[in-house]
């Protein structure tokens, strides 16, 4: 007996129910849906704010990686909350008519209902697009992307013919960031190191990308803002590189559209292994590296990245405070 995707996936609810607990204040989509074993679950893209596609626009995606549920419930939090306050702020509503935020928050519901990482397929969706790794920086044997087996991890499945949810994603930035001359994307994962990590392009490469020095004025503009923050903010590639990175290949596809714009996607980098040290019995369990399993641990991740991803949507917004003039 096949259980219902909502049961096996109560994060899939947890989003539409955004949309009828919140109605007028969220737009819910099906973007495109993905079947395996008898199921099949939607990719749905949410929009608060403006409809004006040319405004500041902050963009949160989850759940790329199906076995890190808690990206997806650190986002959806953050949209509870920020929808909750939409509902009584007038300040709120008043900044939302000249910004917005858009949302895929859970990229792989079939990884996530199966407890893999890769998709249905086997596809590594963060390594699937058509970016190759430069020659010489640290890539990792089959971390940085293989094309040997679906059966091992990381594998890059055919860059040439991505994945329904790797052109669900971009076809959605598409349509949603491209007008835009001011973007942040935050894509959130869990699972490396011991510490948070906030990654900024390239994961091909170790040289800068184009928007360096702008990154570097928006974490200045954080450091003074937050000066107890927890992240470690570093160019992706000083931790590995890899090959096929979604956000590499949507950067560039941006800045070949929107010469004057500027588009910044992060990656946060939950670093799971100090759950894992602390609550040594969470090793075994399939989730358990990348999710923390004990109460107060959860809700303290659940609080932790609020501040981070409130000062994102004003640093995009108050953008003249920081960027190059
Ligand atoms: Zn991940």
């Amino acid at each position: 007996m096949t259980l219902p995707a909502r049961q096996i996936i109560p994060e899939l609810f947890e989003v539409e129910k955004l949309a009828q607990d919140f109605k007028g204040l969220v737009h819910l989509e099906k973007l495109s849906e993905v079947s395996a074993r008898g199921y099949t679950m939607p990719l749905h893209g949410l929009r608060i704010g403006t409809e004006d596609k040319t405004k500041p626009t902050l963009a949160l995606f989850g759940g790329v990686h199906g076995l890190e549920r808690v990206g997806t419930h650190v986002l959806v939090s953050f949209l509870q909350h920020i929808l909750y306050r939409l509902s009584w702020d007038k300040e709120l509503q008043e900044l939302f008519q000249h910004c917005r935020i858009v949302s895929i928050p859970i990229i792989n519901p079939l990884g996530m209902a199966f407890n893999k990482r890769s998709n249905a397929n086997g596809v590594d969706l963060m390594r699937n697009s058509p970016v190759e790794a430069e020659k010489g920086g640290k890539t990792i044997a089959l971390v940085s992307g293989q094309t040997i087996s679906p059966r091992i991890p990381w594998f890059r499945g055919n860059p040439n013919q991505p994945e329904i949810e790797t052109q669900t994603v971009v076809d959605f930035c598409q349509r949603e960031l491209f007008e835009s001359e001011q973007v942040i994307s935050l894509d959130f994962h869990s699972g490396f190191g011991l510490r948070d990590r906030l990654w900024y392009p390239w994961a091909k490469s170790p040289k800068p990308f184009p928007h360096e020095t702008d990154i570097l004025r928006l974490k200045n503009l954080f450091d003074k803002t937050y000066p107890y923050h927890v992240y470690i903010i570093e160019h992706q590639a000083d931790s590995y590189m890899t090959h096929g990175d979604l956000w590499d290949h949507i950067y560039q596809k941006y800045t070949e559209k929107n010469k004057n714009g500027v588009y910044l996607p992060l990656t946060l980098e939950m670093g799971s292994w100090l759950w894992v040290r602390k609550n040594p019995l969470q090793a075994f369990s399939a989730t358990g590296y990348f999710n923390p399993v004990k109460k107060h641990r959860y809700s303290r991740v659940m609080r932790r990245h609020l501040n981070l991803i409130e000062f994102l949507l004003r640093a995009n917004l108050n953008n003249q405070a920081w960027l190059k003039t």
